[in-house]
């Protein structure tokens, strides 16, 4: 029998009562640890992250929090190499796929300890400036952030199982607001071995940070009306979050990223070879093939010029057509495998779902893998498929396979082009590729009502910008409609989901003496 291992909740390690639920090695097939939720006492779990935990944050200014999350990133630093382990053992990842994950979440972390230090030693946070409520300035308005007095319980996705735990923390922690994780089961060792590290180094207070791995059931149940929960994962989950009586009848605030079907988009005149069609192709090559494709901000659309959509495919398939996949611990592999056999299949079943409205451009099924067996690993190569009638073509659109596989489709004009972008129904992410300022901007505010991110590439940041895909901090990570409706990140903008916004009216003297 594998390893089971413990949740931590109400302060101590506690296993569960059950056998447990496997997680896997998708590349070689074999069993690595297990995990349990059953028989927890979820109330105390709450409970006591609420209380000891709520308290003891609180208890600290924000600069005292930000000093908790730089002792957080010396932790994770310490133990990093056992971190790319598990990453390559239960993800399948190489290991330039690990760091996006690993050292992504590091980097998060470390960016949230600064800007927490620059809030200085105050417990609360103004909000605007003071508002005089009449004709005189001696009875005024002024708005103030203070922390929430709840527990933020994070539901994670399998695609980031670290990155995804700490880009939700840093904000929350720095807020005074103890978390409570529930990653995905099927990647779920990272974040508990990252949340064993840090427990174990005792540099937060009991309390701060707890851990279920395993079943969902019961958790929603347990959320009060000032607790926050915050949800990645699939539209079809982010229904049964969202229409939970907590959330609906307690109105415990919700923050809900889902599936999207991001774009890339080809401005209009960039003939082939240019500078911007080389970077939409190179970043097209990076999206769906960056973590198998697995990120939910990767490119599924790639919206280019009618008349450049021959040279378009072939260029993005020629590249493809270099990229070798297999075991990761081989390092003349460029792209691992899925999280699972299960999300193999899913990604087979959304290509069948693609099928009748598309052509195979770039087909990397049938590709030898390396060091892997295709009956036992969840491998699969990259695939470009097209449509030549974006319009007629509804399921590119609408389904989004979770994998190496984007649909490339040509429109006629500007207008077109976006009207394309904005069928995604909402979305995370578009990048734009051109080298006219003018035309990039006005393309970008005509997106932007659809998209929470825009990426714009021209060449002279060829070197500079961050990638389509690459969640930085500074940045706000969240989209409207299909992809969620949330907001996470963003610098500080992140902590207003962890304060509750109160109106002070009172003399200038009581103001003052807020000490904000
Ligand atoms: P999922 O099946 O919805 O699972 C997400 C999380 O919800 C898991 O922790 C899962 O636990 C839990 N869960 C399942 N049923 C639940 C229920 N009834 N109540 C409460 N929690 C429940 O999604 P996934 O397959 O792991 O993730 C893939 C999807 O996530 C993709 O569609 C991708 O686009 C999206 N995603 C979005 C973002 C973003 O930032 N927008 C980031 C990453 C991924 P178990 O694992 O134990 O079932």
């Amino acid at each position: 029998m594998t390893e089971l291992l413990p949740n931590h909740v109400a302060g101590r390690w506690q296993s569960g009562s059950g056998a447990g639920t496997p997680l896997f090695d998708p590349v070689l097939g074999t069993e690595l640890v297990r995990v349990d939720a059953t028989g927890l006492d979820l109330p105390e779990a709450f409970r006591f992250a609420r209380e000891q935990g709520g308290n003891a944050l609180r208890a600290l200014t924000y600069r005292q929090r930000a000093g908790l999350l730089g002792a957080v990133v010396k932790v994770l630093q310490a133990n990093r190499d056992a971190y790319y382990e598990i990453a390559t053992a239960n993800s399948g990842t190489v290991k330039n796929d690990s760091a996006v994950d690993i050292d992504g979440a590091i980097f998060t972390l470390g960016q949230y300890a600064k800007w927490g230090d620059a809030l200085g030693d105050v417990r609360a946070l103004r909000d605007g400036d003071a508002v005089k409520l009449g004709k005189e300035p001696v009875f005024q308005s002024q708005h103030l952030q203070v922390p929430t007095h709840g527990v933020a319980l994070f539901i994670n996705a399998f695609n980031f199982p670290s990155w995804g735990l700490w880009e939700k923390a840093a904000p929350a922690l720095l807020s005074g607001v103890p978390v409570i994780v529930k990653p995905a089961t099927a990647t779920a060792w990272l974040t508990q071995r990252m949340v064993k590290d840090v427990i174990d180094a005792g540099v937060l207070p009991a309390g701060a940070l707890s851990v279920i791995c395993g079943s969902s059931a019961g958790l929603m149940d347990q959320l009060q009306p000032f607790d926050v929960v915050s949800f990645t994962g699939s539209a079809e989950t982010a229904t049964v979050i969202r229409s939970h009586p907590a959330v609906a009848a307690r109105s415990v605030r919700a923050n809900i990223e889902a599936d999207s079907l991001n774009s890339a988009l080809l401005l209009p005149g960039a003939a082939p070879g240019s500078d911007a069609f080389n970077l939409l192709v190179r970043e097209v090559v990076r999206e769906m093939t960056v973590k198998s494709g697995q990120k939910c901000t990767a490119i599924r659309r790639i919206l280019v010029p009618t008349e450049v959509y021959d040279a378009a495919a072939e260029a993005i398939g020629a590249k493809l057509a270099g990229v070798t996949v297999g075991n990761p611990r081989n390092e003349s592999v460029r792209m691992g495998s899925l999280v699972s056999r299960a999300q193999l299949n899913a990604v087979r079943e959304g290509l069948g779902a693609l099928a009748a409205q598309t052509t195979v451009l770039h087909d990397g099924r049938n590709k030898s893998l390396i060091d892997a067996d295709p009956a036992v690993a969840a491998c699969i190569g990259p695939v470009l498929l097209g449509a030549r009638d974006a319009d007629a073509a509804q399921r590119v659109h609408d389904v989004e396979v979770f994998g190496p596989v984007a649909t490339l489709l040509p429109y006629r004009d500007l207008a077109h082009s976006i009207a394309l972008a904005h069928r995604g129904q909402g979305s995370l992410v578009t990048s734009l590729y051109g080298s006219d300022d003018a035309a990039l901007a006005q393309a970008a505010l005509a997106v932007a009502p659809s998209h929470g991110r825009i990426h714009v590439v021209t060449p002279e940041v060829t070197q500079a910008h961050t990638g389509h895909g690459n969640v930085m901090p500074m940045s706000m990570h969240g989209g409207p409609g299909r992809a969620g409706g949330g907001a996470e990140l963003g610098g500080l903008r992140a902590l207003d989901f962890y304060h509750r916004k109160t109106a002070v009216q009172a003399s200038p003297g009581v103001l003052a003496a807020l000490g904000l």
